[in-house]
């Protein structure tokens, strides 16, 4: 468990430290990768879905998680950076989804490129998956 962990970042956020908010941090610093809302739910059924959810828009609007768009239209949550804060997020990075174990993690070290639009078209936010085999599927832990 990180729950030492977990208890600091909801100190930064200026959070209540709830069992319920500190087992979702758990549950993202132990899987390293992005998860679902109904992942969650089978990690911790102790928890109804509501709470989950209220959980779950707390933390984005606080800055502790970031929404991961997946390639079949579900939404997956990761973990920020420190550089996110209450209404401001920093996560224009690339995620990269496996084709082999399906997961989806941030490649923090890739941001999205500057994207320039045509005139009338105003930019908000761009998301970039790039699909492939990961470096645990490949057998390389190199890095
Ligand atoms: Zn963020
Ligand atoms: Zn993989
Ligand atoms: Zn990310």
């Amino acid at each position: 468990m990180h729950t030492k962990e977990a208890d600091q970042l909801l100190k930064q956020s200026n959070l209540r430290q709830t069992d319920c908010r500190r087992e979702v941090i758990c549950v993202f610093l132990s899987r390293q990768h992005a998860v679902s809302q109904p992942e969650l739910e089978q990690a911790l059924h102790k928890f109804d879905r509501v709470t989950l959810y209220r959980t779950l828009n707390t933390f984005l609007t606080k800055g502790i998680i970031h929404k991961v768009l997946d390639d079949t239209g579900s939404t997956k949550y990761a973990l920020c950076t420190g550089e996110c804060t209450e209404h401001h997020h920093e996560d224009e990075h690339v995620h990269f989804k496996c084709l082999k174990c399906e997961n989806i993690v941030c490649i923090e070290a890739v941001s999205v490129p500057a994207i320039s639009l045509p005139t009338g078209f105003t930019y908000v936010d761009a998301s970039l998956l790039v699909r492939g085999i990961c470096n645990l599927c490949q057998g390389n832990n190199e890095s």
